[in-house]
This record gives structure tokens, sequence and C-alpha cells, in this order.
């Protein structure tokens, strides 16, 4: 090596000493992490997710009405974001808590697809209502899409795969999963759901060896024929729990299957956050913390977490949210918009 070869290396070392990186090379093409916001509804979902390419998912859009008070919060997270419209907006399925923000929200941000599962087959009054307003909000975004298990979202950098819809569920196991799930032999059917929540639209997330997963209000016998008697998903790094922690879902067959480091629920205050599934996810194994939306008032001191992981504890709500930004290592940190609490999880 000559001495002219030498200087710049020598020069870069002290540059990075001082923290100067930009001297010595071109700042990364994104310095950007994959974000979520798990944005307080009162007990409905909306969860944004912007890429390091700076595109973004909203899986669902809270409740209508209240002076549009969760289309507010879901901008106020998009400015957080620095997002001035979202690319995808899906739809997980036609209940009133997770389609009814639609509306509200386009009257406020450009949307450019909608996803959902295809056609609502539920007939009660008010799902058909909702679905009305829905198909009649369709036109105002450019793009429809319509999710089968096994597709996937076109967002670059990371993959975003079905696993149900419609009440179907991925016929064949993902990539390095479909091993035996040992949990079945004990696993106890609940009565079949006819529900819109049976077909809801559920994915995978992966970016680089970090693992997401969202399966909105998805039922018991539906999470048992997609992990039964094989788990055709996995493991998972981040699990929102479904159903915003109803006993209608969260089987053990699931949940302890996808074997999540860390959990967020978006329970309401008496909305979900049931104390059975807040025991499942406890004692999942390789669980490291639960995080929540609301103080649970069903579970009292014995199934809530600790304050500094519940982002609204107070029953007069401020909606403050969880957010959780993932590096390109895998690692990822969770925070807490209340109290500014934080925790960094090392990626593998
Ligand atoms: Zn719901």
């Amino acid at each position: 090596m000559t001495r002219s070869e030498k200087a710049p290396r020598r020069m870069a070392g002290i540059a990075a000493l001082l923290g100067i990186t930009a001297l010595v090379a071109a700042p990364a093409l994104s310095a950007r992490n994959l974000e979520f916001y798990f944005i307080d509804t009162e007990g409905g979902q909306a969860t944004l997710i912007v890429t390091p390419a700076g595109q973004s998912l909203l899986i669902d859009t809270g409740w209508p009405g209240y002076d549009g008070r969760d289309a507010n919060r879901i901008q106020e997270a998009a400015k957080k974001a620095h997002i001035k419209a979202i690319d995808y907006v899906l739809i997980t399925h036609f209940h009133r808590d997770h389609v009814g923000g639609v509306k509200q929200l386009l009257d406020l941000m450009k949307v450019g697809t909608l996803v959902d599962h295809g056609p609502n087959r539920e007939n009660d009054r008010i799902v058909l209502e909702d679905y009305a307003d829905y198909q009649k909000n369709l036109p105002r975004v450019p793009k429809h899409l319509v999710l089968k298990p096994g597709d996937h979202l076109p967002l670059k950098g990371l993959t975003i795969t079905a696993l149900t819809a419609d009440g179907e569920h991925i016929s064949a196991p993902l990539e390095g999963a479909g091993q035996p799930n040992p949990l079945c032999s004990s696993a106890k059917k609940h009565d079949d759901d006819p529900s819109e929540n049976a077909r809801s639209l559920g994915i995978l997330l992966q970016y680089g060896k970090f693992r997401f997963i969202d399966m909105g209000d998805l039922t018991w016998n539906k999470e048992l024929e997609l992990m039964c008697p094989d788990n055709l998903v996995g493991t998972v790094d981040l699990l929102l729990v479904s159903h915003h922690g109803w006993d209608q879902s969260s089987s053990p067959q699931l949940v302890h299957a996808l074997h999540p480091r860390v959990a967020v629920m978006n329970n309401g205050a008496s909305k979900g956050g049931s104390p059975s599934v807040w025991q499942t996810v406890k004692s999942s194994p390789g669980l490291e913390d639960l995080w929540q939306l609301h103080y649970s008032l069903e579970g009292g001191r014995e199934h809530n977490v600790p304050d500094s992981f519940i982002a609204n504890v107070d029953e007069h709500c401020q909606g403050k949210y969880v957010e959780a930004t993932v590096s390109a290592d895998g690692s990822f940190t969770l925070s807490n918009s209340r109290n500014k609490y934080e925790k960094t999880y090392p990626g593998h």
C-alpha cells in the first residue's frame, strides 16, 4: 500500500471519530428507518407504516364521527412522519372501527390506492351501511386493489404478503415456515364466526430479517386454519395483537407459534384487552414486552402492563400513540408518545 492510498483512510478514521461521516462518504441513499405509528382510535385500528423509501401504508382508518377525531390523529402521525399523502390504505374488513374513518380521512389527505379483501359478505344492517359508504368513497381514490392470500403489496425494499383474505388463507407455507405446530393437539375450536372479522385481510411485513404481523380482527377458528397442523407463517418480531385483544381471537396456537418478541395491543379503555388474551400474550415463549394503547379497565391491575408501556392511562383520553422504528440491521425501538419512554430490542 502506498502512502497516498493510506492517507484518505486515516482521514476517514479521524472524521468518523469526530462523527463527521458526510465528509468521507456520501450519505446513504436513504437514512430513514422503517416506522410504525400505532395510532389510538379508541378501540379501532389505524396503523401507519412509512418505509425507508418514504412510501406509506395505513392499515385501517378508525371510526367515523367524533368530529373527525381519528382522521385527525392519522394526519398528525403522517405529519410526524413527514408524509403529505398516503400511498396505500388497506382495509382489513368492513367493520365500522376499521373502515368507518375512510371518508373523513379522504377529506383531509390524498390516498393513492385503497386495498381490501373484496366484497363484504355480512348482512348486518350497520355493516351494509358502512360498506355502502366505503363504495361511495372508492371513486375518490385513483386505484382499488383486491388482495388474495399469497398476493403482495408492491412497496419498495420490503415484502408485504397477504396471509388471509375473504375467509381464505395461504395454501403453502412462507419461505422457511411450514413446521408442525405442536400446540395444535390441544386446540379447541370456537363456534364458527359468520362475520366480517373472519374475512380479515391479514398481512405479514418483512424488512430484511424483521417481521411484523397484523391480522386485523381475524377470529379464532381462522387462526387455527392458518396455523394448524403446520405453522404456515413462521415467527415474527413484532405482533399487533388481533382484534384489540378481545378473547374471540388470539389463540395460543397463533400467538405462541408466532413467537413474537414484542407485541402491541390496540385495545380501548373498555374495548378488547381481555384478561385471557393478555395472559396468552404475556405467557408467549420469547416475549420480551407487551405495549398497550390503553389501560384496560377489564384487566385491572393484574392484567395490564406497567404504565410506562401504556400510551393512554386516563379515562380522558389524549390519543397518544405507540411508535416503532426499525433499522436495516433488524434492531427496533418502541416508544410511548405520552411519557417518551422508549426501549430498544437488538437485532439477532
Ligand atoms: Zn375491530
